[in-house]
């Protein structure tokens, strides 16, 4: 068994929960303590049960509360060794080194994958049991290594970030808009289209798309960009795939695998 939620997913801050049997784990913690409190009381646990918070990378927006959450509650920070230092300047819980391979956590087994951005940065596909749950943002493309660690998963979170006019017609100086467009920058609508595609051939059906942008794409583009993405391969949402559209300020359906 295993359950996810979205808590807060866009440009202005990202934390998800995953629970099992066992565990209870967030993956980024970049939103405040007491969203993460209330949430996880809505989930039938709490912050102090918590087994872990998974760091994807070092951005504000995926790390700004973890400092207050290891200070509350000591929860372990499990980071890739390659933020380690980071990560423990910036907080005073105890920090677990992963590395490139898959680690273990009580019941679940966690595979950081490398994703394309800025910086150092990694997604999770999470399994326990049979069933598998994998998380994906903060990533200008999606490459080969990062579709074969998601592939096979029932449920996808999945960057949803911009779309492309919008980024190129908008106000953000040029540097900007060059580093969000580019191959480390962010996943744009229908890249993510692109990158469901693949990943339903493996057979997934359920996407929640992520970390949309507040300036340069709005829920209801990133879905229709996605939707018309699909319909060219004849993948009809709905009846193929359902997806959700993950919000800044509003839990996403908690989903039970
Ligand atoms: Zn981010
Ligand atoms: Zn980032």
């Amino acid at each position: 068994m295993l359950r996810a939620c979205s808590i807060a997913s866009g440009s202005k801050g990202n934390c998800m929960y995953i629970g099992s049997q066992q565990a209870n784990i967030i993956v980024d913690a970049g939103v405040n303590l007491l969203l993460i409190e209330k949430s996880l009381k809505l989930f039938g646990t709490n912050a102090s049960k918590l087994d872990g918070v998974l760091i994807s990378h070092v951005h504000s927006d995926h790390t700004c509360g973890v400092a207050a959450l290891c200070k509350k509650y000591s929860v372990p920070v499990f980071c890739h060794q390659a933020i380690a230092d980071f990560m423990s300047k910036h907080s005073d819980g105890q920090i677990v080194e992963f590395f490139d391979d898959s680690f273990y956590l009580k019941d679940l087994t966690i595979t950081p994958f490398k994703v394309e951005h800025d910086v150092h940065c990694v997604g999770f596909a999470v399994i326990s049991n049979t069933k598998q749950v994998s998380i994906a943002t903060d990533m200008g493309q999606a490459t080969q290594g990062a579709i074969d660690a998601m592939q096979g998963s029932d449920l996808c979170f999945v960057e949803s970030n911009h779309d492309v006019q919008l980024v190129q017609q908008g106000s953000y100086p040029e540097f900007l808009k060059k580093r969000i467009l580019s191959k480390k920058g962010h996943l744009s609508n229908n890249a993510c289209g692109d990158l469901i595609q693949s990943l339903v051939n493996f057979g997934t059906k359920n996407f929640v798309l992520s970390h949309l942008s507040e300036s340069n794409n709005y829920p209801e583009l990133a879905f229709s960009s996605v939707v018309n993405k699909l319909q060219e391969k004849g993948i009809k949402e709905g009846q193929d795939v359902h997806l959700e559209v993950a919000m800044q300020n509003r839990l996403s359906s908690l989903y039970q695998l």
